[in-house]
């Protein structure tokens, strides 16, 4: 019963692409559930403040400029098993490595424009969703929950 929630976000490059619905309906169809969804343009500090963990990387500068150069669509989902099944769902770091009917493997190529985060872990989606959500994410009564779960 205990339930899973991951953060994924529409980088700025799947916004300006127009696939934010075909990234949604993914989720969707899978059957997790959504409990938050906001699109925002979020300021330099918040955008390191996210990926802090990779502030020593090479790529973090050129990784700042890259999420505060437009809109991001910030969601949270719930689901069994929505941090593991949803890095699936999105493919490898790098688009040459990700496979087909993943996300990055149907519409990214350069690792620099890989169009989607997803949390890495379970500790990892809750420090990400009280940075983004820091007033809570929607509890809601999904009638499909039964269709869905055993
Ligand atoms: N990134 C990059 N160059 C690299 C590795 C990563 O520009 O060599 C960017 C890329 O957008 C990636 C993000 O940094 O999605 C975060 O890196 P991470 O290793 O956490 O990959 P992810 O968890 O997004 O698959
Ligand atoms: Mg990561």
């Amino acid at each position: 019963m205990a339930s899973e929630l991951s953060f994924i976000m529409i980088k700025p490059d799947g916004v300006q692409r127009g696939l934010v619905g075909e990234i949604i309906v993914r989720f969707e169809k899978k059957g997790f559930k959504l409990k938050a969804l906001k699109l925002v343009q979020v300021e330099r500090s918040f955008a390191e403040k996210h990926y802090e963990d990779l502030s020593s990387k090479p790529f973090f500068a050129g990784l700042v400029e890259y999420i505060v150069s437009g809109p991001v669509v910030a969601m949270v989902w719930e689901g069994k098993g929505v941090v593991l099944t949803g890095r699936k769902i999105i493919g490898a770091t790098k688009p040459a490595e990700a496979n087909p009917g993943t996300i990055r493997g149907d519409y990214a190529i350069d690792v620099g424009r890989n169009v989607i985060h997803g949390s890495d872990s379970v500790e990892s989606a809750h420090k990400e969703i009280a940075l983004w959500f820091p007033d809570g994410v929607v509890e809601w009564h999904s009638s499909l929950h039964p269709w869905i779960n055993e």
